[in-house]
């Protein structure tokens, strides 16, 4: 597969639904770019780079890198994690394998559940945090980074979004994540504050 005509930002993801994100994001900063101009990993066939960085910032900015090298476009990347305060900050840039199998959210948050079992609320706190990375061609890089505070609730409540969101609470409210509806907990969330703070960045890159 190759680049489609028009494609001018590349986003190292292969859910559609982030790449629609992004587009939402950018088209207040940007009113005069084509939404089709900005393309997932996917819509390029790009092969998915071994995340073997310690960080979120690490990783994210690894993706990118790989992405514009393939491309030849200015290449965005996110990663993101749950970092829980009494585990030191675990499961981290381990969250999407912490019980294993990469990609089992249901057992990924039973294992932590279960880690977290006799800790009292007031040391329940928990952060989702995202690194959001720009690459271009060129060797220009950026990163911009999110946290969305709470504590952990004790059971999943809610059933709307995906991996550790039915157990982590915003400070400052009541519902878990899976209980916020997908516009809410995008104008409070990790991913939504480090990619609205990228944009000034992407603006100069893309040139207004
Ligand atoms: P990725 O960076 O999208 O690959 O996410 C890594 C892992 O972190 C996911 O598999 C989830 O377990 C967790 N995670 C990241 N962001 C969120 C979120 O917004 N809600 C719930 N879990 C998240």
């Amino acid at each position: 597969m190759s680049v489609p005509a028009g494609a001018r930002l590349v986003l190292a993801t292969h859910n559609a639904h982030k790449v629609g994100e992004l587009r939402a994001i950018l088209a207040p900063a940007l009113p005069a770019l084509d939404p089709a101009a900005v393309v997932g990993a996917r819509d390029v066939g790009a092969p998915e780079p071994v995340e073997d960085g310690v960080t979120f910032a690490e990783n994210a900015l690894l993706k990118a890198r790989a992405l514009a090298a393939f491309t030849g476009l200015p290449a965005v990347a996110d990663d993101s994690g749950l970092a829980v305060d009494v585990l030191g900050g675990a499961p981290g840039i381990f969250s999407a394998r912490w019980s294993g199998r990469h990609g089992d959210d249901a057992a990924n948050l039973a294992l932590l559940l279960a880690q977290l079992g006799d800790v009292r609320p007031e040391h329940r706190g928990a952060r989702f945090v995202c690194a959001a990375a720009i690459v271009t061609p060129d060797g220009f890089e950026h990163v911009e980074q999110g946290a969305l505070f709470g504590t952990l609730a004790t059971e999943p409540r809610g059933t709307n979004g995906f991996g550790y969101d039915p157990v982590l609470v915003p400070a400052g409210g009541s519902r878990t994540c899976a209980e916020l509806d997908p516009q809410e907990k995008n104008a409070i969330s990790h991913r939504g504050q480090a990619f609205r703070a990228l944009v000034p960045t992407l603006v100069r890159v893309l040139g207004g």
